[in-house]
């Protein structure tokens, strides 16, 4: 150890040509210093690379789990140059106009509904409706269907917040029209509005039953139906070939209008692949009296969001499902994940299992292919650069190919090629 320790200013200079801003550097600098490091450059230096790997990134996911939460849902590409945009004006007029004009006309339009209205993500849509629809009154929920998605998302506290009050109604397994009717014909329970709830990623078996959506429409108040991961239409019209089997009877946002739901809310970023948001369609005046109260502020996103959703919105009127990277990967035939995991030349070509993953469709898997390594080598892969996440299944490292995007192939056989050459960590 010098007898004085080294400037953090001589130090951090000396790591300048790491990729991050001066200040940054002078961070690193600093807590190698105060580390007592018997080589601070080279402390700094390890110090600093770490924060420069840690900043928001790209990254593989070779985890064959489509809408990975961690990993930020859909995968989308944005582009915008930096110029002004009609976000609130009305070109035709040149007056005022509305940043509701665009994304939300044209998916609203996509999926049958009269109107539509984008927040930032899920929960905000349904936190919007009910402070809107139904602050100080009751809104009946199915004891069934009294759920928590994941993430903190809990009905009941989320109806607390909005201010309206939870009206249980039925059994957790059972619930009948005539729990919703009973509920309705109290006047002392003042209901205002009926929610329904998609389980998700929960499922209740055996001696079950669950009013239908029809059913509990001709109860009386508007239905809301939280259906959560954004299916647009369970005909998948932007499909070449339809629905995929493993789509099963995910419930879908036209079918469920249709049966006589007034709104439906549900994810930008799950099954619908576009950017995080969360979107309120449905009936015109229940619509624009969410995006008149005072909450909508807050939780409106920015037109760089609402950019990209109109772009995805357009996808779906122009049933071009290959546009969307995620119904892009959820349908590759097996056949070219095959080629593709061959043609990498590095582990052994496997059989796995994708699955959609973000809370949609628990239990449903998509037959996938991808390369398998002996051990875990899942630390390592995350060291690349760019970092490849993988999982490990039986003893083996798998990298699903059917999330990976054929571009970044080239990439995933230099990682693997570069771990191969380390032994095994477990
Ligand atoms: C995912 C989900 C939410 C929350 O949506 P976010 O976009 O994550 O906020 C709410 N309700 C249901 C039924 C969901 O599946």
């Amino acid at each position: 150890m010098p007898s004085h320790p080294p400037s953090v200013d001589r130090v951090a200079r000396s790591i300048a040509d790491v990729a991050i801003p001066h200040p940054l550097l002078v961070d690193a600098a600093r807590a190698a210093i105060a580390a007592g490091a018997s080589d601070p450059v080279a402390d700094a230096r390890r110090r600093a690379d770490e924060v420069r790997r840690l900043l928001l990134r790209a990254v593989v996911n070779g985890t064959g789990v489509l809408l990975h939460t961690n990993l930020g849902r859909a995968p989308l590409a944005v582009t915008q140059p930096a110029t002004y945009t009609n976000l609130e004006f009305d070109l035709a007029s040149g007056h005022r106009g509305s940043r509701r004009a665009h994304a939300g006309t044209l998916l609203a339009r996509a999926c049958g509904a009269d109107a539509a209205l984008v927040v930032n993500n899920g929960a905000a849509a349904v936190l919007l409706l009910l402070a809107a629809l139904a602050r100080g009154r009751g809104v009946a929920v199915s004891r069934g269907e009294l759920v928590e998605i994941g993430g903190g998302f809990r009905v009941p506290d989320v109806m607390a917040e909005s201010g309206a009050r939870l009206v249980e109604v039925g059994t957790t397994n059972r619930t009948r029209p005539a729990d919703f009717e009973r509920a309705v014909a109290d006047p002392g329970l003042d209901v205002a509005l009926v929610l329904r709830v998609h389980r998700s990623n929960y499922r209740i078996t055996g001696f079950t039953e669950d009013a239908s959506i029809a059913a509990v429409a001709a109860v009386g108040p508007p239905v809301a139906v939280d259906l959560g991961s954004g299916l647009l239409d369970a005909a998948c019209p932007w499909l070449a070939d339809g629905p995929p089997p493993w789509l099963r009877d995910e419930p879908a946002a036209r079918q469920t209008l249709e049966a006589g739901a007034a709104l439906v809310t549900f994810s930008g970023d799950k099954l619908l692949g576009g950017p995080q948001a969360g979107v309120i369609a449905g009936r015109a005046d229940l619509v624009d009296a969410c995006g008149r109260h005072p909450l909508y502020r807050a939780l409106r996103p920015g037109g760089l969001v609402l950019r990209a959703l109109q772009d995805v919105a357009l996808a779906y009127l122009d049933r071009d499902g290959a546009a969307l990277p995620f119904w892009r990967m959820a349908t590759t035939p097996l056949e070219d994940l095959r080629t593709r995991a061959a043609a990498l030349g590095v582990g052994t070509v496997v059989e796995c299992a994708s699955v959609t993953g973000g809370g949609t469709l628990p239990g449903v898997e998509i037959p996938s292919v991808g390369v398998a390594l002996d051990g875990d080598r899942t630390t390592a892969l995350r060291s690349h650069d760019p970092p490849v996440i993988a999982r490990v299944a039986d003893g083996r490292t798998i990298i699903d190919l059917r999330t990976v995007d054929p571009a970044e192939d080239a990439v995933v056989a230099s990682a693997v090629e570069g771990v191969t050459a380390m032994p095994p960590e477990r």
